[in-house]
């Protein structure tokens, strides 16, 4: 498993996703899936799962950030707004 459940990193290549583009900086939402079966799931909120059926990148069922690049969904990409 490849370990890094917390990163930041930069956009090198759009895949036709609505908000996020080239050159941003993005955060990975670690906590993916869910149970489907409580009430935090249902309601999209798999962070606060209360059954414990979800993955974790780097943590749980899911490799990590540690690498060079990765590809991610747009809705597991939190844009950070750079500092100016
Ligand atoms: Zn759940």
């Amino acid at each position: 498993m490849v370990l890094g459940h917390e990163a930041i990193g930069g956009v090198v290549q759009e895949d036709g996703g609505e908000s996020i583009r080239k050159g941003d900086l993005v955060m990975p939402v670690n906590r993916r899936g869910g149970c489907g079966h409580c009430l935090a799931c249902l309601n999209g909120r798999p962070d606060f799962c209360e059954t414990g059926g979800f993955v974790e990148a780097g943590i749980k069922g899911m490799h990590g950030f540690m690498r060079e690049t990765y590809w991610d969904e747009e809705r597991y990409l939190v844009r950070v707004p750079r500092g100016g």
